[in-house]
């Protein structure tokens, strides 16, 4: 018998939806046109892409022109990071980012500082939280960027993005976010948060892997950034490449399911969250929380199973896929750069969980997640204390 198989990584990918799908596979064939050719094959592309710029537009609140198409939030990310350093560089040469945010930040950060520029990352609370004040105080006259994410892709939290916004208003700095997981799953509305620049994927919300967007503010005031690649002048010459028309056709219609579904959706994720978390809680002990109690996403939870080794945990949970808070580079385990800035000790962090429930996650596979979850952590740690038991009878014999 073939032994179940249990998605809960939303936060790593998701599937394309069957709606998203359908749309997409007219523009394999029949529209197959590159949007950029003046004859009705690229005007029927074009049309196509219109539409999805509308429809990724719509879900943030943002005008269509104010939409780039990219491959992913990691072109998007170094597009708006370097983009924005590159042009504001008779300015300032200042960046102010925090702690948590993903790879896709933090490295283009880094990059940026070995080109001469500063950077201030910003510490977090114990729940992962970085607060306006913390920002404002971090401004200086040489400030030409704030990157702050909107939500965390490890442990769910909520940044206070439209606080911040006010804080860069108030002076005039351009303010992105890597709103990679928020966008779909939380209300975000870049006029409303004072949003410059904002990066969101279609994998992490039921689109193809490979395309995603950044929203360029187009007025009061106009967000400038540099190109970061050269070429055929294509999205206004900001991301020169041939459009992506399948990836971006996809991309319009996850944002439009979202949009509609959104409120509906996050209430059913809170409600198997809740009942994955009471469920493992109220049968385990000296379970531990990661991330904010109120300010996370619908969909997550990021828990820490004291006396437990959290590679043996996910090896005996293997037909649920679900990850850890270690990140096994080549020789070592090196615990979570997120869970590390909460302060989350090494153990706990090595044994931490994170479920991401997503739009195809039933209650049923809940419960049976919740009974596998609290077999697996009892059965580790009776091993545990019967090993810790046996090395006291030998050192007293
Ligand atoms: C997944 C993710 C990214 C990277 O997105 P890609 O489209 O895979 O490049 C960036 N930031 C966050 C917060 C993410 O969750």
């Amino acid at each position: 018998m073939i032994k179940r198989q249990i998605y809960m990584d939303a936060h790593a990918t998701t599937p394309v939806d069957p709606r998203v799908l359908e749309t997409m596979l007219p523009t394999f064939t029949e529209r197959f046109g590159n949007a950029a050719s003046r004859h009705v094959f690229g005007w029927d592309a074009e049309r196509a892409v219109d539409l999805a710029r509308e429809q990724v537009a719509a879900l943030i609140g943002a005008s269509p022109k104010e939409i780039i198409f990219t491959s992913g939030a990691t072109e998007s990310n170094n597009l708006a990071i370097k983009g924005a350093a590159e042009f504001g560089r008779e300015h300032g040469d200042h960046i102010v980012t925090q702690a948590t945010e993903h790879r896709a930040v933090l490295d283009p950060c880094r990059t940026l500082e070995r080109r001469g520029y500063r950077v201030t990352c910003l510490p977090v609370d114990r729940y992962g939280r970085v607060s306006a004040e913390q920002v404002r105080e971090a401004l200086t006259d040489k400030t030409v960027l704030v990157s702050i994410m909107a939500a965390n892709n490890e442990v769910g939290t909520l940044q206070p993005v439209r606080e911040i916004g006010r804080v860069c208003k108030e002076k005039g700095v351009l303010f992105h976010t890597d709103a990679t997981q928020g966008v779909g799953r939380v209300e975000i509305h870049v006029e409303e948060m004072g949003i410059d620049l904002l990066s969101l994927s279609a994998h992490k919300i039921y689109g193809p892997k490979g395309v995603g967007a950044l929203y360029i503010r187009g007025r009061r005031p106009r967000a400038r950034i540099a190109a970061q690649m050269d070429g055929g002048g294509h999205e206004r010459g900001l991301r020169s490449g041939t459009l992506n028309v399948p990836g971006i056709v996809g991309l319009g219609k996850a944002c439009e399911v979202c949009g509609q579904e959104m409120n509906a959706e996050g209430e059913r994720m809170r409600g198997l969250r809740d009942r994955l978390g009471d469920g493992i809680t109220g049968q385990l002990s000296d379970v531990y929380l990661n991330g904010h109690p109120e300010e996370r996403l619908p969909g997550n939870l990021n828990l820490s199973f004291a006396h437990v080794e959290g590679g043996l945990l996910l090896i005996g949970l293997k037909e649920i896929a679900l990850s850890s808070g270690s990140a096994c580079t080549s020789a070592t385990l090196e615990p979570s750069h997120v869970l590390r800035a909460l302060g989350v000790g090494d153990d706990l962090a090595h044994s931490s969980l994170r479920f991401g429930l997503g739009r195809f996650n039933t209650e049923e596979e809940v419960d049976y997640v919740v009974g596998r979850v609290v077999q697996e952590v009892t059965r580790l740690r009776e091993m545990w204390t019967a090993h810790r038991s046996e090395g006291a009878v030998l050192k007293t014999a």
